[in-house]
């Protein structure tokens, strides 16, 4: 078994990339990992894992390069900056970047790796903080048919709903409406129980019976109980959702395509952003429904 045991270099270890290192652990993979702030590495090590002191340490001999950072930047500072990715990885390597980025970074870094012999994927993930626990993220993934496959046990050890959806850069572009979608669920569920506090309803039992109709949705399953217990510690940071916002609506710009509502909620995430409130959890767009409803810090019980 050992003999046989897949390499993968896990660099950016953070919510999100911990969680699904120690996955791939716990599915037999020898897994290497590599962050910024030491303190995951030692999770990652001590749930059975190993750790590198560096990118290129983490990188040699690895048959699969998983990535998780934050934005494009650090992407692309992994993968092409001096001692990372791609000056350290073996021919033929495959690299799946798991980080949601721009589209045409993706497609550039499968460029880029290609004329080095690598194989790229972009395989950005819907499911949050919960789903990379469980190891039931959402996996949009763009490259070649023929790199997909061979990422196919990596993908199983992390995710359940895993799909192809064309050459690189495809999966960031599904990403980004995935983020629209996202953005504006948590928008209007923060309006509505804001609407239903100041009616003095039983939020928590309005939103069970909300959750069985047609108004139910992950969103509602995963962040109703932020909003009702005033409870925003990330999840999903404002700041990233920020980030995710200007990758839609730049996308959407140039396909000549109008998304009203989501300018809107993107605008709503920016002033969360710009007040400071980069760090807390997305669901916080409850914070300003309240306050452009004059009903910050009053009592919720109802
Ligand atoms: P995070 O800030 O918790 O973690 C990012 C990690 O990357 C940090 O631990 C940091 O040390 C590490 N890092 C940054 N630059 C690095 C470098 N040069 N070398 C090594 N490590 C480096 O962010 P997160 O919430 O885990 O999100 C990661 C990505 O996943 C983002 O693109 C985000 O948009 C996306 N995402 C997040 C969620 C979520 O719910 N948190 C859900 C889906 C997708």
């Amino acid at each position: 078994m050992s003999s046989t045991k897949q390499t993968i270099a896990f660099i950016g270890l953070g919510i999100m990339g911990r969680p699904m290192a120690i996955n791939l652990v716990k599915a037999g993979f020898d897994v290497v990992g590599f962050n910024l702030e030491p303190a995951a590495i030692e999770a990652v090590a001590a749930a059975g894992g190993r750790g590198a002191g560096n990118i290129a340490e983490a990188v040699k001999g690895a048959d699969v390069i998983a990535v998780m950072v934050p934005d494009s930047p650090d992407v692309e500072l992994v993968l092409t900056g001096e001692d990372g990715v791609f000056d350290n990885a073996r021919e033929g390597a495959l690299v799946i970047d798991f980080s949601t980025i721009l589209p045409d970074v993706s497609r550039r870094m499968a460029e880029v790796g290609a004329a080095r012999g690598l194989r790229v994927l972009d395989a950005p993930v819907s499911g949050g903080e919960a789903g990379a626990i469980e190891g039931s993220l959402s996996i949009m993934v763009g490259g070649t048919a023929e790199d997909f496959a061979l990422g196919a046990p990596v993908f199983d050890a992390v995710g359940a709903t895993i799909v192809h959806v064309g050459p690189s850069g495809s999966g960031q572009t599904v990403k980004a409406a995935n983020q629209l979608i996202v953005a504006g669920n948590i928008e209007l569920l923060a309006e509505a129980i804001v609407f239903l506090e100041a009616h003095h309803v039983d939020t928590e039992a309005a939103v069970k019976v909300l959750g069985g109709g047609l108004a139910g949705s992950t969103v509602l399953q995963r962040k109703a109980g932020n909003m009702l217990s005033r409870n925003f510690a990330p999840g999903f940071r404002i700041a990233l959702h920020h980030k995710d916002m200007g990758i839609v609506t730049n996308a959407a710009r140039e396909a000549g395509v109008v998304i009203p509502l989501g300018a809107a909620v993107a605008q709503l995430i920016a002033s969360l952003n710009a007040q400071g409130h980069g760090g807390l959890d997305h669901s916080a767009l409850f914070k300003s429904v309240e306050e452009l409803s004059g009903r910050a810090g009053e009592s919720h019980t109802s």
